[in-house]
């Protein structure tokens, strides 16, 4: 990579991919936006000279499918959730500098301005392609207007995207057997002419592109089989009316991708117009030297890591720096349906009286940020439970309530060196977080400097030490240090609890403002006995509100029980939760190749250093064998010795974290659900 590391002088534009105006928010949405909030809150405490922009996406066949429905305007269909979505953001705390949306003026001049330029640069030429069309409407069928097959892997799909299937980004003409969305029957391809964009051109500088990419690794490397292949030029235009009219055609518009990352652009703009360039220079960031970080789901890494930069490129714009690219969320181990009221809602969250810095940290912190989380109250709970309110929480009150009954706030004494080394260490963390690109090293770094503060004070018990032994004020002002730089540690992750932590510690500054220096400034002086950060959930909530879920999930399947016409979304949905089966059969051989075999653990521990990773000793009969396996924090290690399991053992031999895996044992889901035999095969019997 030859990114210098963050800090850095150049203005940085962080965004997060763009919320399609077409329903209401659930918390799984979340935590993209929950992410790049608190990318930009590090980066910005860091001392990074940062904006952090979004808008809402309001062009597109799905609006306009959906407002037809309606009976109201695609304009204003799409402006209703585009309001929403600007209202709800701010109650989690998700502060954009500027949230425009793809429709506002700004946007469409700057998409025109930029389709100009690559026109003009010879990257726009038109060729005539087979269009859907529905000859009983006598209309023609963009996008989401027709369905068929996905050509590359065979699965139902919709025009522009086959996302039941491969994932991919399909062409106008591309899909197989297409039906029209409007009146059900066949389409017929007809021949029309159409605007494309040049990608092919540009396959080089994608390649290069791609090396300097920084970001998640599935956005760096995903995109290397699209661009690898031929890479197919990119139908830029669209036959309706709601959308961005393409410049010198009246009847046709342009492809939503188009104008929608040039959302980005313009709401940088916007951002340079209300505060002043001096202030943040839009054109600095996107037409000079800029550091662009795209935060985003995984299911869009295609359009932000080939179809933009190429566009930026070809446009003479800055290309991104960086891609973060989350995972999904599921909810019990499900994924969330809208359809059937299987979620968790945004506004109900709140309505529900939880504190906004809960969620952020939940879904900052369950896993890496490119992993699949799963959500259930249950983990909620027990995650607030013990993280926040037992490690955070107790830290900062019992030090604090300490520090103000026998001293009146911070004693008189010199920080001691260990402490600050212990500080600066977690500064370090968090400043490696950010240019690892992990929201969950950032909310880390604070939580693991907690936990110490907690074992400092249990290890010294200040509280049995006499009023006149220096010691007593040395540790206490050691602990209120620590206060100091877990409020400033923590704010990205839970602004709020930052805030009220910095009130009770009477510190000075404001601290969503403060650089992370501030966690080494001596804290204020005086201050009174503290209050709780956090407060525990009890059992019994969880209990209601599971109860609530499924009663209400039971509610929505009844009522499409009794409606024909849902039976078939109903079924989309089940399916939609489980990968489809591989397309590509292997032959018997191919299987045979596979020496998996009955193993018996004989003892499981974590490997140091490594959050996830175990150390197994697995008896396979013929011989013991070492295996690493991604299930530390899935299951109970100690439990694990005795367990039948299954293992492939004859895989290549892996170093991970420097430690030797020598076979790997079968597991079934995000979970890791360790396969076992039924009966009671010996270790060693092959498996066929
Ligand atoms: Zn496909």
């Amino acid at each position: 990579m030859s990114h210098e590391d963050f800090p850095t002088d150049e203005p940085t534009v962080v965004t997060c991919g763009l919320p399609y105006a077409n329903g209401d928010l659930h918390i799984g949405h979340l935590r993209t936006y929950v992410g790049g909030d608190i990318y930009s809150r590090a980066l910005k405490r860091l001392g990074q000279d940062t904006a952090f922009v979004s808008g809402s996406d309001m062009h597109g066949t799905p609006v306009a499918v959906n407002a037809e429905e309606e009976g109201v305007t695609p304009e204003e269909f799409a402006l209703r959730h585009h309001e929403q979505y600007e209202a709800t953001f701010p109650k989690f705390d998700v502060e954009f500098d500027n949230y425009g949306h793809t429709h506002d003026e700004t946007n469409v001049e700057t998409t025109r301005e930029i389709v100009r330029t690559l026109e003009e640069e010879g990257y726009v030429y038109e060729k005539e392609i087979p269009v859907a069309y529905d000859p009983e409407a006598d209309q023609w069928l963009p996008d989401r207007f027709v369905e068929g097959t996905c050509p590359y892997c065979g699965e139902h799909a919709r025009g522009d995207e086959c996302d039941e299937g491969c994932g991919r980004h399909l062409e106008p003409g591309e899909i197989e057997d297409p039906v029209s969305a409007i009146t059900g029957n066949p389409a017929e391809y007809h021949e029309r002419e159409h605007e494309f964009f040049a990608v092919s051109d540009l396959q080089e500088y994608l390649s290069g592109f791609l090396d300097r990419l920084e970001g998640t690794s599935n956005a760096q490397n995903q995109p290397r089989e699209w661009i690898e292949g031929e890479l197919q030029d990119w139908c830029i235009t669209r036959d309706m009316d709601w959308g961005v009219d393409y410049p010198g055609d009246e009847d046709l518009v342009l492809y939503v991708w188009v104008d929608a990352p040039i959302e980005y652009i313009s709401s940088t703009k916007q951002y340079t117009d209300r505060v002043g360039s001096d202030v943040f220079d839009w054109e600095d960031a996107w037409r000079d030297e800029g550091e662009i970080v795209h935060i985003i789901g995984r299911d869009i890494i295609q359009h932000h890591t080939v179809f933009w930069p190429a566009m930026l490129h070809a446009a003479g714009y800055t290309e991104p720096r960086a891609v973060m690219a989350s995972g999904f969320i599921t909810l019990e181990g499900k994924g969330f349906s809208t359809s059937r009221n299987r979620a968790v809602w945004a506004d109900e969250y709140l309505e529900e009286g939880f504190r906004p810095d809960l969620l952020r940290y939940y879904l900052a912190t369950n896993g890496g940020f490119q992993q699949d989380v799963d959500f259930s109250w249950a983990k909620f709970r027990e995650r607030v439970n013990n993280e926040l309110v037992g490690t955070v929480g107790n830290f900062a009150y019992r030090s604090m309530l300490f520090a103000a009954r026998e001293f009146g706030g911070t004693p008189d004494a010199d920080l001691s060196d260990d402490v600050r080394e212990r500080i600066e260490a977690a500064i370090d963390d968090f400043r490696a977080g950010v240019n690892d690109y992990s929201v969950r090293d950032i909310g880390e770094s604070a939580v693991r400097l907690a936990q110490f503060g907690n074992e400092y004070i249990q290890k010294h018990e200040p509280w049995k030490l006499d009023d006149d032994d220096p010691e007593k004020a040395q540790v206490i002002r050691d602990c209120v240090q620590v206060a100091t730089a877990v409020a400033v540690l923590f704010e990205p992750v839970t602004p709020e609890a930052a805030e009220h932590l910095w009130e009770d510690l009477n510190a000075d500054g404001d601290v969503h403002a403060v650089g992370v220096e501030a966690a080494l400034d001596a804290p204020g002086g005086e201050f009174d006995e503290p209050t709780e950060l956090f407060e525990k959930i009890p059992e019994e909530r969880v209990e209601e509100l599971n109860e609530k879920l499924e009663a209400r999930v039971a509610e929505a399947t009844a009522d499409d029980e009794s409606d024909d016409s849902a039976a078939d979304e109903d079924s989309d949905d089940a399916a939609a939760d489980l990968e489809p089966i591989a397309d590509e059969r292997i032959g018997f051989e191919d299987f045979q190749d596979l020496d998996i075999r009955v193993g018996e653990i004989l003892d499981a521990e974590g490997v140091e250093g490594a959050d996830k990773l175990a150390k197994l000793t697995v008896d396979i009969g013929v011989e013991e064998r070492q295996i690493v396996a991604g299930i530390k924090q899935l299951h109970d290690l100690d439990s694990l010795p005795g367990t039948k399991i299954v293992v492939v053992a004859n895989l290549e031999k892996a170093e991970l974290f420097g430690v030797e895996s020598n076979g790997m044992l079968l597991a079934a889901g995000e979970q890791a659900d360790l396969l076992t035999t039924h009966g009671d095969a010996e270790p060693g019997t092959k498996i066929r």
